[in-house]
């Protein structure tokens, strides 16, 4: 039930779990409400009209319990939760930031707002990494299915329509062309039936990846009806199915006081004695993020399921571009059971100028923090790059025969024979992407640039034979 309550949506989670009383409304704010939020309301007018021209552009959305208990407003605006869910001037480009300001004070109407956000949105890389054309994978027809990717040969994205929007948006969400309304720029779903065939026929896959938006603002019996039908021998070679969700950051609750939350347990449940490994992929920036009653219950809610959390997230500048805050995150979560698995880079993508830090600066960052901790919490790899020959990762900068290089390799590619190669980039201190760097030692071209290019030109080709 969602009433709506002076334009602000309200869920009522009502329910006691362990020895907490929880009675919790949730409670949603997105640009029209931004005013409405009191710490917001008592901050400098210039800078709530800042606030106002980004989120017309890029998406807001971030509800109570982020505001009141992850946030701390004596330290606004450096917070990094505040930098995660709130908008900041320097997430528009100068330019792009004047002409909407420009716009608003002159009182356009919103029909003109939209229409320049939609031209702004477009000049912003709003599909990184070819996903569309590259990723979608076709049935025996050639025909697109477009609620997945299936990118890697191990595991199939699937994005359920149901849950293609998230509890709060991270203001450097790579996948914020979802959120924005313009109906062309979203991935959409299909649906549980399409998913399941295409699985049956794909006996190489081995991963089956829910992802988002957040599959877990999806109700319970909509999880299930995706879920259970894999239990069947036909899906045999479907071994883990990983859950994307940033749910115990932003909605905890969801786990231990929503309506159909003890459902949610006894599905997980089922499905690991059903046979399969459950992974809940937890999306986390800052070990503030886990330093809440809630989500620490939520945590051990899960992990007595039998599934496993795993924690992953991108360096980003604002919010978590420092070694101690890594080491923190990472114990905090060895910790509590959860595995550190990836450390990414900030994808070419949205708001990224505010965001991005230099590739030789993320590794620095990811090897200082690894140098404090344990072997437990060594075992998040990074930084990474998702970008679309794979996913790319920066060993380091070091010397060979007398030339600065990058050394890196691939954890993941659209060829498998191209993992854990080594290859190695000229030195550049401002690189920020894979797209910045040339290869080292004189060479014309990365090893795998020729394969890449004929794959990328045979998905086109098909594209164009197939689609109308
Ligand atoms: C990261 C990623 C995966 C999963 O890769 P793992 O290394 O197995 O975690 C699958 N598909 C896409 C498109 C990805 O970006």
């Amino acid at each position: 039930m969602s009433p709506q309550v002076g334009g602000v949506q309200r869920q009522w989670a009502l329910k006691s779990v362990e020895e907490t009383d929880w009675v919790v409304p949730f409670k949603v704010f997105t640009q029209r409400d931004l005013e409405k939020i009191e710490q917001i309301a008592r901050l400098p007018a210039a800078m709530r009209f800042e606030m106002r021209v980004v989120s017309s552009v890029l998406p807001f959305r971030v509800n109570k319990y982020v505001i009141d208990e992850l946030i701390d407003w004596s330290n606004i605006p450096a917070d990094p939760i505040f930098q995660l869910t709130f908008p900041q001037r320097g997430m528009l480009a100068p330019e792009h930031f004047e002409r909407m300001a420009a716009l608003m004070r002159s009182g356009a109407d919103k029909a003109e707002i939209e229409r320049v956000a939609h031209q702004i949105r477009h000049e912003l890389n709003p599909h990184p990494a070819d996903q569309m054309e590259m990723n979608m994978p076709r049935d025996a027809d050639g025909r697109r299915l477009e609620g997945m990717q299936h990118k890697y040969r191990e595991t199939v994205l699937f994005f359920p329509s149901q849950g293609q929007t998230c509890h709060s948006y991270c203001t450097f969400c790579f996948r914020w062309a979802q959120f924005v309304g313009d109906k062309e720029l979203r991935i959409a779903a299909s649906e549980a039936s399409e998913l399941h065939d295409y699985l049956r026929h794909h006996t190489e896959v081995t991963d089956l990846l829910f992802t988002g938006g957040d599959p877990m603002v999806m109700k319970t019996k909509h999880l299930q009806a995706y879920l259970e039908p894999l239990l069947h021998p036909d899906f045999d070679h479907i071994q883990t199915i990983r859950i994307g969700t940033k749910a115990l950051t932003f909605w905890p609750y969801r786990f231990h006081a929503a309506a159909d939350s003890d459902e949610l347990i006894r599905l997980l449940e089922r499905m690991v004695k059903g046979g399969k490994h459950v992974a809940i992929m937890a999306h986390y920036n800052h070990w503030k993020e886990l330093d809440t009653e809630a989500a620490r219950s939520a945590i051990r809610r899960i992990r007595a399921t039998g599934a496993v959390i795993r924690a992953q997230g991108p360096l980003i500048r604002h919010i978590n571009d420092d070694p101690a805050v890594w080491a923190k995150m990472w114990q905090m979560q060895v910790k509590l059971g959860i595995v550190p698995y990836y450390m990414f880079v900030e994808r070419d993508t949205g708001a990224r100028n505010y965001f991005e830090v230099p590739l030789e600066r993320a590794w620095q960052i990811y090897r200082e923090a690894m140098q404090r901790v344990s072997g437990l919490a060594r075992t998040a790899r990074g930084p990474s790059m998702s970008a679309s020959p794979g996913k790319v990762e920066v060993q380091g900068v070091t010397e060979i025969a007398g030339e600065k290089v990058f050394a890196l390799r691939f954890i993941q590619g659209r060829n498998p024979d191209w993992v854990q190669r080594p290859f190695y980039a000229k030195y550049d201190p401002e690189a920020t992407w894979l797209d910045d760097l040339r290869p080292a030692f004189g060479e014309e071209q990365f090893f795998f640039e020729d394969e890449y290019a004929d794959l990328r030109e045979q998905k086109l080709a098909l594209a164009a034979a197939t689609d109308d």
